[in-house]
């Protein structure tokens, strides 16, 4: 797939707009990629015909070629959907939050029910594990087993009665962990080789009993398209707050992940990925896009050189910034960059000697900004060049053009010469622009 990549990359040139034939022919690249990570075909085409709305009403990027640019369309898509940052468990406003375990047989859930017992340790909490599973021999034993390496308390029907009922020994472990005061009960649960009406029935029987904070649908990512009919079984039997991926150590692409969330809209919580207990950690959506299309190698690629990229600008403006020639062009390419990067008070506050300018600065607001960027736009480019040939009946041409009154021209020109002035001081003092600094 790589190979097919590379040559896609290369063949699609830099070119002013994004057009059709460029997102059609990237497309197709991806639509490949997450058919061979198992995202469910249904899936695929939905979020495909998505991807090139987005991409069309894209502005053409300087530092990415098209197919690049798509590709890092398709990359931020993903992780927003996949969820964007990482969910965080619900916990009840009283004590115990109960979290129910649900799916398949085989899915890994005793396995994470270990897992999530340390994990809930190590963060401070004194977790309970409850045996619900009653329907193999095995079961109840192997949850012991995994709670007592994680050094938590299982509750399980004592032996010797036959087989009893999940539904009460659910209930029953409720009332237990309130009594020994254990803020978070897991609740293990059956699951059958396949969907079938007599588990959901059990499971929505345990959860009413025991109404929990979460029902996390843990999933074998190994299955792959499956996931999609599986987690809609188990939304329409039981209904889930949460999915837990498992069995990522493997070699699954893990386009279960991205089938799951697209057809359920239930976040990824968490994610397994190994038999030991420590094998497991919250779910990293950036992680799993990059795992899903499977282009590693071209997503740093991209990181690169919109780095590169970035710092050749960035290199311009100082040097510009170092010999007092910085342009209202400058002034409203910084401006835009800075909006890029987030609140501008942060920012400054990280560059030594900016106290000055942070307060003019922490004004800007987006809504500022738009009224600036609107003004110098209003003006020729020989005028965006040097201010100081604009005078009064064009500053009132460039009011009325953009919408503003002269004075908020006369006061963008005169913040401009300020900073101008200003940044030229702070490029002597600090040397930017390299031999140029201090020398006269
Ligand atoms: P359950 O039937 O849903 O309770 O599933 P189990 O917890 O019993 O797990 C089924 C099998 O999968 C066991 O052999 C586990 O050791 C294994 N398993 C569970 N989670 C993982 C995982 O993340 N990675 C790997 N490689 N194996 C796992
Ligand atoms: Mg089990």
């Amino acid at each position: 797939l790589s190979d097919r990549l590379t040559a896609a990359l290369q063949t699609l040139t830099r070119k002013g707009k994004l057009s059709d034939a460029d997102i059609d022919a990237t497309a197709r690249e991806i639509r490949i990629a997450l058919l061979e990570a198992d995202v469910a075909l249904g899936v695929v085409k939905t979020f495909i015909a998505r991807i090139k709305e987005r991409a069309k009403g894209a502005e053409v990027s300087q530092a990415l070629n098209p197919a690049q640019q798509v590709i890092k369309i398709v990359n931020e898509e993903l992780v927003g959907i996949l969820g964007g940052e990482t969910r965080r468990l619900n916990l009840a406003k009283t004590p115990p939050t109960v979290i129910m375990l649900a799916g398949l047989q085989g899915a890994g859930k005793t396995t994470l029910a270990g897992k999530l017992a340390l994990w809930l340790k190590k963060q401070g909490h004194a977790p309970m594990l409850v045996a619900c599973d009653l329907q193999r021999p095995n079961a109840v034993t192997q949850l012991q087993v995994v709670g007592e390496r994680a050094g938590v308390v299982t509750f399980a029907p004592e032996p010797g009665n036959g087989v009893g009922d999940p539904v009460d020994v659910a209930r029953r472990a409720i009332a237990e962990a309130k009594h020994a005061q254990h803020d978070v009960v897991v609740v293990d649960t059956a699951g059958r080789l396949g969907v079938d009406e007599e588990l959901m029935k059990q499971a929505a029987d345990i959860r009413d009993a025991v109404e929990p904070d979460e029902v996390l649908f843990v999933v074998d990512a190994m299955i792959g398209q499956d996931a999609v009919t599986t987690a809609e079984a188990f939304r329409d039997g039981v209904g889930f707050s949460g999915v837990v991926l498992t069995k990522l150590d493997g070699d699954a692409r893990g386009g279960a992940a991205l089938s799951v969330r697209e057809v359920t809209g239930q976040p990824i919580l968490f994610a397994s990925n190994g038999e030991k207990l420590e094998d497991f950690d919250t779910f990293h959506p950036d992680r799993m896009a990059s795992r899903i299309l499977g282009m590693g190698d071209v997503l740093t690629l991209i990181e690169q050189a919109e780095q590169a990229f970035d710092q050749q600008q960035a290199e311009k403006a100082a040097e510009k910034l170092s010999s007092g020639q910085l342009t209202l062009e400058d002034f409203l390419e910084q401006m835009l960059a800075v909006r890029k990067m987030g609140p501008i008070g942060n920012l400054l506050g990280m560059l030594p000697g900016a106290g000055q300018m942070k307060d003019q600065l922490a004004q800007v607001d987006d809504k500022h900004l738009d009224k600036l960027q609107a003004i110098i736009r209003g003006m020729t480019p020989a005028e965006r060049e040097d201010p100081k040939m604009i005078n009064g009946s064009r500053r009132l041409r460039i009011a009325n053009g953009s919408g503003v009154t002269v004075r908020e021209v006369n006061d963008l020109v005169n913040r401009f010469f300020e900073a101008r002035k200003m940044m030229a001081q702070m490029a002597g003092r600090f040397g930017f622009g390299g031999g140029g600094g201090g020398s006269k």
